[in-house]
């Protein structure tokens, strides 16, 4: 039978697998050649596992065929974002600092893919310690966005996105702290998922900002999100801020038709000039679809989510201002771990003293952005200034959450745009922290307020590149938002893209 793998959602495989129509390492080998044949081209990986992939493949392939018991993702290839532990291979988050570092266990999530049957093809680049917007910031090499090589990916799961984009794997696994899942979505015109704060454990996950990291997953459609968030999300004893709720079953429950029309929230702080005339366009071909399938549209507000213009043009946002204190000053606690003696780079200079060993390995193994995020983050925690930044930020944040809590007693979910504008140019950025780190106001604050956002592909601009749309729920809204997005997907036509096709 000639069929066609990499065309395949992750969906499709799982039960084409399941039936032994395909097998696991046949999968595993199509997947394995198109990375050995077209990711030097997009350079999608940090690293990849051949020998282990085949070895796994051929083992879900023997319990296959002896009928046991496997699990949903039984033979099902994945690639996973290299901030996530594994007991093999690297976890080097992209950074020389951890260039060679072997983690001594693995991550909840990436445990529960392998409990499910998955076999992990290999781990994807990111910005450093997943720090940055278009994967420029990774000392390992720059990815390329699939839909046109001479523009970012987005970040910092641009690796991750890109593999999707690119059909280099049927999943992915990313990271999102204030975007990382949904903007690199957004630019390589795939569906990402970041569940509500605490719902996927973060035991594994390399800290950036702690109250605000969650993983998530980077699929071609909402039914894929919807099985890997079913398999990645629980409680878990090893990460105190995972929810102790029941996990729904996202996959069922996404047949459930909607009994009255869903109320979907604009916040009118969003669709102002500060976004870009192509993505509001899509953005209004979608809402004339969602009206047309039933949907109920509503104004509803979040004024201090809003973007301020000013007569020169430059953006603020205290949505900005306010994730920035609070994930540098998370950062800068977080990667103090990077001290040169426990693991990971250590200088081979002499040292007069364990202070000089300490910023001697810190200077020569952290890039600029972390390096600058570090004494940003020291600067607002230290006495003196804490008052003035960090806790006002804190204060901020609350306002930005209780905002969206007053919103959706009008609305069940909103439709906000991702990003201002569609993946900009290699190093066009990158001069200027600022913009880039403007390019997040339409992100930042689901993260702020712990809610989950589901990125969608909402069309191509004329140039052919994807423009993203992200719905935002309540928290634990998962199922709910899921099947808004199912609903997105009938009403819109807009799913499963792929670079020339
Ligand atoms: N672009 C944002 C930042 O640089 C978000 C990163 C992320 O979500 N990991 O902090």
């Amino acid at each position: 039978m000639d069929i066609d793998i990499r065309s395949m959602t992750l969906c499709e495989l799982a039960a084409a697998i399941a039936r032994r129509d395909v097998t696991s390492l046949q999968a595993t080998e199509a997947y394995l050649d198109a990375i050995a044949a077209e990711d030097p081209q997009i350079q999608a990986y940090n690293e990849v596992y051949p020998e282990l992939a085949r070895q796994r493949a051929s083992e879900i392939d023997a319990r296959l065929d002896a009928g046991e018991p496997v699990g949903p993702l039984a033979g099902v290839p994945v690639a996973i974002k290299d901030n996530l532990t594994t007991d093999f291979g690297h976890t080097t988050c992209s950074s020389n600092y951890l260039k060679t570092f072997a983690a001594p266990y693995t991550a909840t999530a990436v445990g529960k893919l392998l409990d499910a049957g998955a076999v992990i093809l290999g781990k994807t680049n990111m910005d450093e310690f997943a720090m940055g917007s278009s994967t420029e910031n990774s000392a390992t090499h720059l990815t390329k966005n699939p839909w046109d090589t001479s523009k970012v990916p987005g970040g910092s799961s641009g690796g991750s996105a890109a593999a999707m984009a690119a059909r280099l794997c049927p999943a992915a696994i990313g990271s999102d702290t204030g975007g990382s899942i949904r903007q690199p979505a957004a630019f390589c015109g795939v569906v990402g998922f970041k569940p509500t704060y605490g719902r996927i454990s973060r035991y594994g996950l390399v800290a950036f900002g702690s109250s605000l990291d969650q993983i998530g997953p980077m699929t071609a459609d909402v039914a894929d999100a919807a099985l890997l968030t079913s398999i990645l999300a629980g409680h878990d004893d090893r990460d105190s801020t995972s929810i102790p709720a029941p996990v729904d079953n996202y996959v069922a429950e996404l047949a459930i038709p909607f009994e009255a029309p869903l109320r979907i929230g604009l916040p009118k702080e969003y669709y102002t000039d500060a976004l870009g005339g192509e993505v509001r366009a899509k953005l209004d071909d979608a809402i004339v679809a969602l009206k047309a399938a039933g949907c109920e549209f509503v104004d509803v507000s979040l004024p201090h989510s809003r973007i301020d213009i000013a007569d020169d043009g430059t953006l603020s946002s205290f949505a900005v201002a306010c994730y920035y204190i609070v994930c540098m000053a998370e950062a800068s606690s977080n990667l103090g771990r990077y001290d040169g003696v426990h693991y990971g780079h250590r200088t081979e200079s002499d040292v007069d003293d364990i202070v000089e060993l300490f910023s001697r390995s810190r200077s020569e193994a952290l890039g600029d952005e972390v390096k600058r995020r570090i004494l940003l983050g020291t600067y607002t925690l230290s006495s003196g200034y804490y008052d003035a930044y960090y806790n006002k930020a804190l204060k901020v944040r609350r306002l930005i959450h209780d905002d969206f809590t007053a919103a959706f007693e009008q609305c069940d979910v909103m439709l906000c745009p991702t990003t201002p504008a569609p993946a900009f140019g290699i190093g066009e950025k990158t001069s200027d922290p600022l913009e880039m780190y403007l390019g997040d106001i339409y992100t930042i604050s689901a993260n702020l307020a712990g809610l989950p956002g589901l990125a969608l592909p909402c069309g191509l601009t004329d140039a052919g590149l994807p423009v993203g749309c992200q719905l935002v729920g309540p928290v634990l809204s998962e199922s709910l938002l899921l099947r808004a997005g199912m609903l997105f997907e009938s009403a819109t036509g807009i799913t499963r893209l792929r670079p020339g096709q």
